[in-house]
């Protein structure tokens, strides 16, 4: 097992022991993780693993049945969503659930919406400034976007709701490899500007390349952590939890966590 970094700031979020599920069926078995102020965290593993279920525990979603999560020093354990919201928790979730009908500026209004205020100019500026195309796109529908620009637009409404801790799940997904850089390129830059990040992400190559540390999850529990670098170069890691992928291929777009393989 790869070891745990310490990056000696403090935790924004620490999740202890962490079990929900669906009905009677578990789903996360004792999940712990933590994610320090400033961070870039990411979160793989198998198709199936527990990694969309951990996002949505997090965010109130998904009732927790037995453990912790504390966000910013206080139990935010079986929060309400818009109570997590309200606290700066903000999760950009799988498949991005954008308002297909409702314009751009519509959409970023409702992610104001949900932390029970109206948007300022700033927080549009904010948005433009990271995505310039979603000011020339203002007035159209979401549903006739591209898929990068909806993606763009997911994070832009979420980062609307002015959070400090970012749940982004499965920001790549079915996204050309351009378009992916620049979203990874984007949360570079929130990380600068102080944002903290909990990436699920299924190409992991590219995920472990932007991010601090990572956490590998298996049926529903942390299987290993370590620092990203460490994790990219484990060679146990990469083999069989991660798929292994050709360093020196063009592609950007390795063999991909969700398959659980080993591509040679
Ligand atoms: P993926 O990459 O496929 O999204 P994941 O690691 O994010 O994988 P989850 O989406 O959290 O995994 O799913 C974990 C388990 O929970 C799977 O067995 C899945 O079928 C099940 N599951 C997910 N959502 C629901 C739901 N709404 N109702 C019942 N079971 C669910």
């Amino acid at each position: 097992m790869t070891t745990e970094v310490s990056t000696g700031s403090a935790p924004l979020l620490v999740v202890e022991g962490l079990h929900a599920g669906y009905g009677h069926v578990p789903v996360l078995r004792g999940v712990d993780l933590h994610v320090s102020a400033g961070e870039i965290v990411t979160l793989v593993g198998a198709n199936g693993a527990g990694k969309s279920t951990l996002l949505k525990t997090i965010v109130g979603l998904v009732h927790a049945t037995r453990g912790r999560v504390v966000y910013d020093g206080q139990d935010a354990t079986r929060t309400l969503p818009e109570r997590a919201v309200r606290a700066g928790l903000a999760l950009v979730p799988e498949g991005r659930m954008l308002f297909g009908p409702l314009t751009v500026e519509e959409n970023l209004r409702l992610g104001a919406f949900a932390r029970r205020g109206a948007p300022d100019p700033e927080d549009f500026e904010r948005v433009f400034v990271l995505f310039p195309v979603l000011r020339e796109r203002l007035g159209q529908t979401a549903s006739t976007l591209s898929g990068g620009e909806q993606q763009m637009l997911a994070i832009g409404r979420a980062l609307m709701s002015r959070p400090r801790l970012l749940l982004l799940d499965e920001p790549s997904l079915g996204l050309a490899p351009k378009v992916i850089a620049e979203i990874f390129g984007t949360l570079d830059r929130l990380r600068t500007d102080g944002l903290t990040v909990l990436l699920v992400e299924q190409d992991v190559k590219i995920a472990l390349r932007h991010a601090d540390r990572g956490y590998v999850m298996r049926t529903g529990a942390i299987a290993h952590s370590g620092s990203a670098k460490d994790l990219l170069a484990d060679d146990h890691v990469r083999h069989i939890y991660l798929g292994a992928w050709d360093d020196t291929s063009a592609s950007s777009n390795p063999p991909q966590a969700r398959t659980g393989s080993v591509t040679p």
